[in-house]
């Protein structure tokens, strides 16, 4: 009985090893405007692997946001279909992408997006609290996070009492803490001088480098280089998808 169990466990370890961790096909965005209708993604098709670093480019407009909404859970497509893990989400109900949301995906943004009046610590643990963690779980955990982020002696600092890089270090690791399966980043760096910039992007080096599958949106170049993949969008269509090449010396 619990040999079945553990061998069912490993084959669907291995299983999901195999499927990639984002599978999209033909998503179409369209925003209704007035009497228009504004096509913004134009039919996209992308597969994400477990375990890559990727970088989203393209100039203003072009869909990235809207992209990075929709792989996040925060926005649902016009049509076309979204598999997250293996699971369908493109049909599912609001309460349940909260809950794949909360569970599968740490989302930055270019704006931190913090409590304000709220300390680095309960910034970190809130998304514990509707994963349903204990009190004393979201402490240590968020206690762990944030060490792991580099703000150990920041923990009970609100966002003003922070700069913009320790800002944007809580916000990652509020993304980090229930260990999701994918980061999304959109111009994490956007509010950050270039010193501060390149810190940020070590910092998802590591993450990445712990296993962690991570997508990033830039516009800069030096930002870009950071991920073994580079996916560019033009006016809501994927234009290229260049993956680096491994330097085996
Ligand atoms: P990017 O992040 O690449 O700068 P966005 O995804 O934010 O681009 O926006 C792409 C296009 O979609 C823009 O032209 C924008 O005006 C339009 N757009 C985005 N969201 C909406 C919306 N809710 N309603 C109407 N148009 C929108
Ligand atoms: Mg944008």
């Amino acid at each position: 009985m619990v040999k079945s169990i553990i061998l069912q466990k490993i084959k669907k370890t291995a299983i999901q090893a195999m499927i990639p961790v984002i599978k999209i096909r033909g998503i179409i965005r369209n925003f209704p405007l007035g009497q228009e209708i504004v096509k913004v993604l134009k039919g996209i098709d992308l597969d994400i692997e477990r375990g890559e670093y990727v970088a989203l480019m393209g100039p203003s407009g072009s869909g990235k946001s809207t992209l990075m909404n929709l792989l996040g859970c925060l926005d649902t497509a016009t049509a076309g279909s979204y598999e997250l893990n293996g699971k369908n989400v493109s049909n599912m109900t609001q309460d349940e992408l909260a809950e794949i949301r909360n569970k599968e995906i740490g989302f930055v943004f270019q704006t931190f997006n913090l409590l304000p009046r709220t300390t680095a610590l309960d910034n970190v643990a809130l998304p514990m609290i509707y994963a349903g963690a204990s009190k004393s779980e979201r402490i240590t955990r968020a206690e762990e996070v944030l060490k792991d982020v580099g703000l150990a002696d920041r923990m009970d600092h609100k966002p003003s009492q922070l700069s913009g890089g320790q800002r944007q270090r809580v916000a990652i690791g509020r993304a980090l803490v229930n260990k999701p399966s994918i980061i999304l980043a959109d111009e994490p760096t956007g509010n950050l001088d270039s010193k501060t910039s390149l810190e940020i992007m070590n910092l998802f080096d590591e993450i990445h480098a712990q296993g962690n599958t991570v997508i990033v949106v830039t516009h800069e170049a030096d930002v870009a280089k950071h991920a073994d993949r580079i996916i560019r969008l033009i006016d809501g269509i994927v234009t290229s998808d260049e993956k680096k090449k491994l330097n085996n010396n």
